[in-house]
C-alpha cells in the first residue's frame, strides 16, 4: 500500500470555537470526498469513510488490514438518517433508540438495498450507531453521509483510545487524524441484533444486558460469546478473528493475590519481564516488573477505559508476558472481561 501524508487536526470536546468548527468541517468534507479520516468517539477512535463510496470503504480495509468479511458499523448524526440505510425499524429497535441513543449501542437492523456489500460483508442487515461525542457528531454532520467507521487500529491490535495510538498504527496509511483527546468508555459499543423477537447481544459493551432488558423486557446473548475459544459461527462476523492483542502473550490469572504473586515470581526467576494488569487497591500487595493499574476495583467503567492503553504500554515497556487479574463481570465488567479474554485468546491460569 502506498504512503499517504496523514494530516492532523487538534480539537478538544469544545467544538464551539470557530477554528475548531473549521477543522471539523474540513475533516467532514474530506470524508465525503472519499478520504479516510480517524476521529474520536465516546467508545474508541474510529476510522471513517463515506458509506456510499466503495473505493473509500476499500481503503478502510486496506489501511487496517481488516478481513473482507468483517462488516462495518455505519455512524449517523441524527435518528432521521436511519431511513436512508435501513428498510424498516423494528419496534424493539425503536425502544432501544429512544433509551440509549446517542450512546455506545450499535443496532443490527434490516438494511436498505442501497447499502453496499462492502459495508455489510454480504449480510442482509446493517449495523448502525449514533455516537455521543460532539466531535464525532459534528464531523458526520459535515460529511452529510452515513460514515462507516471501524476502530482506527491495525486489525488484531488493541483499539485506540488516544490519537497517539491511531498515529502509531496508521500514520502514512490514512489521510487524516482528528485529535480530540482520550475517549470515554474506551471499549467498543455494545452490538445488539434488533431484527428478531428479542434483542440479542452480539458483543458486550457500555450498554449492559441489564440496561437492554430494562427497556425490552427480555434479552438474549449470542452463544458464541460464552465460548472462550475462537468460534467459527458467531452472528457477528468480526468476533471470529484474533482481536485486541498486544505483542506479548496475555494470560488471565484467577486466584488469590499470593497465587498471582507465585505465578509472577516463576516467570521472573526465568528472567522474564512480567507486566501485571491490576487495580489501585492491589498495587502495594503484588510485585511485578511492570505494574499497571487500570483504576479502582469498584469502578468497572474506569477499568474498561484503561484496558487498551495498558496493553499498549506493556508492549512499549518491553514486557515478555502480560498477566491480568480476573476482574468482576458485573455491569461493564462483562465487556472488559470479553475484551481481555480475546486479548488472551481465552488463556487462563487457575488455581
Ligand atoms: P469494529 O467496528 O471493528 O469495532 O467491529 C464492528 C463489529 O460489528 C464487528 O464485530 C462486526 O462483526 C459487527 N457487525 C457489523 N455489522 C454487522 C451485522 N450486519 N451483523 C452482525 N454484526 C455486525
Ligand atoms: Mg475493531
Amino acid at each position: 500500500m502506498s504512503y499517504q501524508q496523514t494530516k492532523m487536526w487538534i480539537v478538544d470536546k469544545g467544538v464551539e470555537k470557530e477554528t475548531k468548527r473549521g477543522h471539523l468541517r474540513e475533516a467532514g468534507l474530506c470524508i465525503s470526498e472519499g478520504q479516510v479520516i480517524a476521529f474520536p468517539t465516546e467508545t474508541v477512535y474510529g476510522l471513517g469513510a463515506n458509506a456510499w463510496d466503495n473505493q473509500a470503504l476499500a481503503r478502510i480495509f486496506a489501511a487496517k488490514g481488516r478481513p473482507d468479511d468483517n462488516p462495518l458499523i455505519l455512524h449517523i448524526d441524527e435518528v432521521e438518517k436511519l431511513t436512508s440505510i435501513t428498510s424498516n425499524i423494528p419496534l424493539l429497535a425503536e425502544k432501544l433508540i429512544s433509551a440509549y441513543w446517542p450512546g455506545p449501542l450499535t443496532l443490527v437492523l434490516p438494511k436498505a438495498k442501497e447499502v453496499s456489500e462492502r459495508v455489510t460483508g454480504g449480510l442482509h442487515t446493517v449495523a448502525v450507531r449514533l455516537p455521543d461525542h460532539p466531535v464525532a457528531r459534528e464531523i458526520i454532520r459535515q460529511a452529510d453521509v452515513p460514515v462507516a467507521a471501524p476502530s482506527a487500529n491495525r486489525s488484531g491490535k488493541p483499539s485506540p483510545t488516544t490519537a497517539r495510538h491511531v498515529y502509531e498504527d496508521l500514520n502514512g496509511r490514512i489521510d487524516g487524524i482528528v485529535d480530540g483527546g482520550p475517549t470515554g468508555y474506551g471499549l467498543e459499543s455494545t452490538v445488539v441484533d434488533a431484527t428478531g423477537e428479542i434483542p440479542v447481544i452480539l458483543r458486550p459493551g457500555g450498554i449492559t444486558a441489564y440496561d437492554i432488558e430494562a427497556v425490552c423486557g427480555s434479552v438474549a446473548i449470542d452463544p458464541a460469546l460464552s465460548q472462550q475459544k475462537e468460534s467459527d459461527q458467531p452472528k457477528s462476523p468480526g468476533l471470529k478473528y484474533r482481536h485486541y492483542a498486544p505483542e506479548a502473550p496475555v494470560y488471565i490469572i484467577e486466584g488469590t493475590l499470593p497465587f498471582i504473586q507465585e505465578q509472577i515470581n516463576k516467570q521472573q526467576y526465568e528472567g522474564k519481564k512480567v507486566a501485571l494488569l491490576t487495580v489501585n487497591e492491589h498495587l502495594n500487595e503484588v510485585e511485578a516488573s511492570i505494574p499497571l493499574s487500570l483504576g479502582s476495583i469498584v469502578n468497572a467503567v474506569e477499568l474498561g477505559a484503561s484496558l487498551y492503553a495498558a496493553l499498549r504500554t506493556a508492549d512499549e515497556k518491553g514486557a515478555d508476558i502480560i498477566f491480568a487479574e480476573s476482574f468482576s463481570r458485573e455491569g461493564v465488567g462483562e465487556a472488559l472481561m470479553n475484551r481481555l479474554e480475546k486479548a488472551a485468546s481465552g488463556r487462563y491460569i487457575r488455581k
